[in-house]
């Protein structure tokens, strides 16, 4: 098992160290000026602007200019106090699936344009839920939307991802991804994005079922890998995150790697749980108890995830084995405590001499055994021979021998 987690962080390793040169190399010549109106956007227009001739002169420079990794914005910055802080942002959502239909509403609450592609037909829902639906990733990239969110599944992402014709698209295009898992879309979209786009990597912990009274107090998980500062696309990614916040959202920044760490010890257990459980077929009864009914609410909305999502939180987190390993040992370590637990009692019976009723006890174990004792119990025979028969009074056992499975004595 250790062998294959490793394997894993192997082929999701990042190439960030190699595409930062090669990001500021390129990033002048794709970097269209934009002109805007308000005097504080013109200042960072400006701003950007000689910025970007420094690259001209001197490449260390422009190196200092950006900052390719964590770039530090504060939410509450005067920047959003400006007009341009109302104006809608374009957001083209990929996969308008589930949680991409979900998340759209809230984008529209807080009075932004959608534009979607999907690749199913959408094209009614979308007329019903005022988003423009595009059939094609092409025409929704001619829209030039400032903000692509990718909300497909965990699997088709790297597909559709490398299918976006990034040249329709503006140069300082933010990319936000909602996936539940973050090292893998972090390090695709540093493969794969032309180095001039901003890459917002966030997961919203909630969905359909956990935020459908809103979602006030839920946890909002982003990291701003990299967002050229104090440009446009600072603004941009400032007003995206606003949304969450204005929302309700509990907003917590934390780094890719450290979510997959967390979201594999929790969400990933509760998913887990919730598989396993649905595999009983648990039904309500007269008499659940709260802690039941919160067994079967759990296993309801796991399985109202599609399985390509679990598969996902499994197969794209390298955390995900050790969980599973874990959970395995665990439920071994409960077992083991209860028999643990059963022995102590048989052993108390033989050596303190309260009398076991013997007949009883192997006609019982014997019936269970034939009929349907859970695997994990241990057989009737091997009980006695390993557990019982080392303490017991010979002339006790012989007493009941008749009693006794054959070649016991
Ligand atoms: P999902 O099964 O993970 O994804 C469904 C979406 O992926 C649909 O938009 C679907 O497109 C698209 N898709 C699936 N296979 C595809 C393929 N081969 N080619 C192209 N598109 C494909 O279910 P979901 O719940 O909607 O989740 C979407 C994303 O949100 C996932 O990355 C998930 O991790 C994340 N997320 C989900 C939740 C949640 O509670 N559900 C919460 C936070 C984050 P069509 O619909 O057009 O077929």
């Amino acid at each position: 098992m250790a062998s294959t987690s490793s394997s894993f962080l192997h082929i999701f390793q990042t190439k960030t160290s190699l595409q930062t040169s090669k990001d500021t190399e390129n990033f002048p010549s794709q970097h269209k000026q934009r002109h805007y109106s308000s005097p504080s956007l013109k200042k960072i227009q400006q701003t950007t602007a000689a910025k970007l001739g420094f690259h001209r002169q001197s490449l260390a420079l422009q190196r200092s200019f950006m900052n390719r990794t964590k770039c530090a914005v504060n939410l509450e910055s005067p920047l959003m106090n400006m007009d341009e802080k109302e104006a809608p942002l374009r957001i083209g959502i990929v996969g308008l699936g589930n949680f991409g239909q979900f998340i759209a509403q809230g984008l529209k609450r807080q009075g932004h344009q959608v534009l979607a592609t999907s690749r199913s037909d959408y094209t009614d829902y979308c007329k019903l839920n005022g988003i423009h639906f595009f059939r094609s990733m092409d025409g929704m990239c001619e829209e030039k939307p400032d903000i692509m969110l990718i909300c497909s599944s965990i699997l088709s992402t790297e597909k559709i991802v490398r299918t976006i014709p990034f040249h329709k698209l503006k140069p300082d295009t933010i990319f936000v991804d909602v996936l539940s898992v973050k090292q893998f879309p972090k390090n695709l979209f540093l493969e794969v994005l032309p180095p001039e786009f901003g890459i917002v990597c966030t997961h919203p912990m909630f969905g359909p079922e956990s935020g459908k009274d809103g979602w006030a107090g839920l946890p909002f998980v982003f990291d701003r890998v990299r967002v050229i500062r104090d440009s446009l696309q600072t603004l941009n990614c400032q007003r995206f995150l606003s949304i969450f916040e204005h929302e309700g959202c509990r907003m917590v920044e934390m780094s890719c790697e450290e979510h997959d760490r967390h979201a594999a010890g929790s969400q990933f257990i509760t998913h887990t749980i919730g598989r396993i459980l649905s595999q009983l077929n648990l039904e309500s009864t007269p008499i659940n108890t709260k802690g039941y009914e919160t067994l079967l609410k759990l296993t309801e909305n796991t399985v109202s995830d599609s399985f390509d999502l679990y598969y996902g939180l499994f197969m794209y987190n390298v955390n995900a084995t050790e969980q599973i390993d874990n959970l395995d040992r665990a439920f071994d370590t409960v077992k083991q405590k209860l028999f643990r637990r059963l022995h102590d009692i048989l052993r108390k019976q033989i050596v303190e001499r309260v009398p076991i009723p013997m007949e009883l006890n192997v006609e019982r174990l014997r019936k269970k055994n034939s009929v349907s004792a859970p695997s994990f119990l241990p057989k009737a025979q091997d009980m006695y021979i390993k557990d019982i028969s080392s303490f017991a009074v010979r002339g006790e056992v012989i007493a009941n021998s008749k009693a006794l499975p054959p070649g016991i004595l």
